[in-house]
């Protein structure tokens, strides 16, 4: 959940699911464009589920997980790399935020994740494994990130509390605090470039987090690889975030 075009952080991750032989379903928000934009990515696969999902809409959800049901009968790996605020709201100080912007990246960005492993958790057998999308601004304050930010900490805390609840089925839980990456998401971010280029001279490697690095990790925690993982971020950001100064 959350490939709009081959920049997206899932379409990274999903290149490296097919590459190990994963079946993968899709959505997409319910607008024509962004269905022309998957639609036109995953031809060549011809994923038999490619359904639109706003996930601010528990009716959406559902469709999907049926529709997962009924095509293959289970689920083992969720990717859900899904997130927005307005970005009128990310332009102005976090003082400012209005109570509806709030509201509306929350729903988006963080309780999406909990409704939508509540939906996915009764068709994942035990050995299955969720994996959600963080940025280092849920637990440091990056200027410009704002209401983001909140999100990814409400996000990372979801993911523990999630992890308890789900850990009784053996289905582990994780998220990976990505280095920034350009993406359409990102260019809504306030001074985004100056925060790569921050990155680049800050991070221990010297240089930007790459998508595929990110699928990598991915592959790890949605596999029995890291069978006893679960309730973490690990953070895949070229060792930015252990650096102080
Ligand atoms: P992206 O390609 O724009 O992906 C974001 C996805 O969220 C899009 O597919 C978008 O769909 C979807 N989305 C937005 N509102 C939705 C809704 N109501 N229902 C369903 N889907 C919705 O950008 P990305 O950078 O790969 O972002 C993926 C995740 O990584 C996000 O959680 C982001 O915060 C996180 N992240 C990104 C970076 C970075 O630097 N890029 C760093 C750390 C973490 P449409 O495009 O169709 O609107």
């Amino acid at each position: 959940m959350g490939v709009a075009n081959e920049r997206s952080i899932a379409w990274s991750i999903t290149q490296a699911l097919w590459q190990e032989g994963a079946e993968l379903a899709f959505t997409h928000l319910p607008t024509p464009s962004s269905r022309r934009r998957i639609v036109r990515l995953v031809e060549p696969h011809q994923p038999p589920v490619v359904l639109p999902c706003d996930v601010q809409r528990d009716e959406d959800i559902a469709k999907v997980f049926a529709a997962v049901k009924e095509t293959y009968g289970r689920l083992d790996l969720l990717v859900h790399s899904i997130a927005f605020a307005p970005p009128q709201e990310l332009k102005k100080p976090y003082l400012e935020m209005s109570r509806q912007g709030w509201h509306l990246a929350m729903d988006i960005s963080a309780y999406s994740l909990v409704a939508v492993c509540r939906a996915a958790a009764p068709l994942m057998p035990p050995g299955s494994a969720v994996v959600t999308i963080s940025y280092l601004g849920g637990e440091r304050v990056i200027p410009g990130y704002n209401v983001m930010g909140v999100c990814k900490a409400a996000l990372e805390h979801s993911v523990r509390y999630l992890a308890w609840d789900l850990g009784d089925r053996q289905i582990r839980i994780n998220a990976i605090s990505a280095g920034p990456v350009r993406t359409l998401s990102s260019a809504g971010v306030a001074g985004f470039d100056q925060m790569l280029d921050h990155h680049v001279r800050k991070s221990c490697l010297h240089r930007s987090v790459k998508p595929d690095e990110l699928a990598r990790t991915a592959l790890y925690l949605l596999s029995d690889l890291s069978q006893g993982v679960t309730g973490e971020t690990i953070h895949v950001d070229c060792g930015f975030s252990v650096v102080g100064l």
